[in-house]
């Protein structure tokens, strides 16, 4: 534990969904504010205008909220260091930067694009390792500043990195991280439109919001020796630093759409369990040093810490999310799963089709150790929820013999004479058939698994004509000897 309260935050830009990796650093910043007693705060960092997508911030909170993140402090969630979206805090980074202006830290640049991009081609020609803007500005006398921010042409305020300097800090995964300010470029701070870059309003505001550790994935690591430098400048103490590793995709490559679905969004709609993707996620660069994989939440919570976050980089094993989703799901009570069953029939074709609790919770304990996801209970057994239309053509070839009609409407016969039967029922009145036609089982039991379910596979034979229940299950073959004859 850290003596300090933490103060930790996920800073997403909402750019219309919540990337796996997004859904990583949050979770990890969660784990840890919960872990250190701390506060988790949400901060939006909407200030690339061109990137703007309706809407776009409230699927985020959605898809967190889903995957049981709660904030402390946030747009929608209130706290004393707001507002919590960086459009709104414009006038905040205004007056930062002016500070900056004064002391020589930042400078307005007039440079036209023209001239920028003059620069840069000139630049690749020289085989500079990288396009560096060349200080012009820098070098403007008072006047020609005036002037030009007198007549108003289009301008950005640039940092300026001082060159020859090693730019040095800790980071709590990765150790001591060294950079050559030589290798820095001038970064622009505002941009043209008024609104301030990445680097700016994340400084500001980690100061601001009093964030003690910044917990982000690595691709952000090449930024932080302009924000050490900002901090340095503005007098500012630096939070710690974490950087995870770079999620990958089996091949190692970096993590794509291409080879797969990223948003947290389409795994939800694929039927995937929040609390395994939670599970999963977490595992995504995170060990307890033990072998263990299945995790509630709140074990995670107990269990977690930033040291045992691994720098390299975590493949992305969708084998390994399958296996947690069948896991949790066959861990919840049945009671659990009715809930979830109720609400994916209620979205299904079935979903005007009225089935009782009773009669659901009796699907429920003879599927749940064949489903991995809660839509194949609809999906692998479509016969608890509709009579079959189709018989499976393979199996009717094989076991649909001349002599299988007869044989079944004796069986309905004795079926019929029992009173409300159960699964025990249901079998001696098949054996006690099959021994009166002096016929195998296996002569009728493959026919009559055809006939109820329309499969040649599934639960126990008799489990499924208890759930179905006699008159159901009479119906049933009556309509496949209609429909198969011979
Ligand atoms: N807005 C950045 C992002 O989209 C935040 C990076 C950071 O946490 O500093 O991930």
């Amino acid at each position: 534990m850290i003596n300090e309260t933490p103060r930790v935050r996920f800073a997403p830009s909402p750019t219309g969904y919540l990337h796996v990796g997004g859904l990583r650093t949050a979770l990890y910043n969660y784990l840890f504010a919960r872990r250190n007693k701390g506060k988790f705060i949400l901060r939006i960092e909407d200030t690339d205008r061109k990137r703007f997508v309706e809407g776009a911030v409230e699927n985020l909170i959605t898809s967190l909220k889903w995957c049981g993140l709660e904030f402390d402090e946030g747009p929608d969630s209130g706290g004393e260091l707001g507002p919590y979206l960086q459009s709104q805090r414009l006038h905040i980074y205004d007056h930062h930067v002016q500070e900056l202006i004064k002391s020589g830290h930042a400078y307005y640049c007039f440079c036209t694009s023209e001239r920028l991009n003059a620069l840069r081609e000139e630049q690749q020609r020289q085989k500079l390792p990288q396009a560096k803007y060349d200080k012009h500005c820098l070098h403007l006398s008072k006047d020609e500043i005036e002037n030009n921010l007198a007549s108003g042409i289009e301008k950005v305020i640039r940092l300026n990195v001082e060159s020859n300097m090693k730019i040095i800090f800790d980071d709590i995964i990765r150790g001591r991280v060294e950079f050559d300010s030589n290798n820095i470029d001038d970064q622009i701070l505002i941009k043209s439109d008024g609104y301030p870059t990445y680097h700016l309003a994340n400084v500001v505001d980690d100061h601001l919001m009093k964030i003690t550790h910044v917990i982000r994935g690595e691709e952000w690591l090449s930024s932080t020796p302009k924000h050490v430098l900002l901090y340095d400048f503005f007098n500012w103490e630096k939070p710690q630093f974490a950087h995870l590793p770079l999620l990958l995709n089996p091949d190692r490559s970096k993590l794509s759409k291409r080879q797969g679905d990223v948003a947290v969004e389409d795994y939800r709609a694929k039927g995937y369990l929040k609390e395994a993707l939670v599970n999963f996620v977490a595992l995504l660069g995170w060990n307890a040093g033990d072998d263990k994989e299945f995790y509630y939440l709140d074990e995670l919570i107990e269990k977690f810490s930033l040291e045992r976050v691994n720098k390299s980089g975590a493949v992305f094993d969708l084998e390994k999310l399958n296996w947690l989703n069948a896991e949790h799901l066959r861990k919840k009570s049945d009671e659990e799963i009715l809930q979830l069953l109720k609400e994916e029939v209620r979205q299904s074709s079935f979903a005007d089709i009225q089935y009782s609790d009773e009669y659901l919770l009796k699907v429920i304990s003879s599927m749940k150790e064949r489903v991995s996801f809660v839509h194949e209970y609809l999906s692998k057994s479509p016969y608890f929820f509709k009579e079959p239309n189709e018989y499976e053509q393979a199996a009717v070839a094989k076991s649909w013999k001349p002599e299988t009609p007869d044989q079944l409407k004796k069986l309905c016969e004795t079926f019929a004479q029992l009173d409300n039967p159960t699964k025990e029922d249901f079998e001696h009145a098949f054996i006690k058939t099959v021994d009166e036609l002096n016929i195998g089982k296996g002569k009728l039991i493959h026919p009559l698994r055809l006939a109820v379910s329309g499969l040649s596979t599934g639960p126990g034979m008799f489990d499924i004509l208890f759930i179905l229940g006699k008159d159901e299950v009479i119906r049933r073959i009556n309509k496949a000897i209609d429909t198969l004859k011979n």
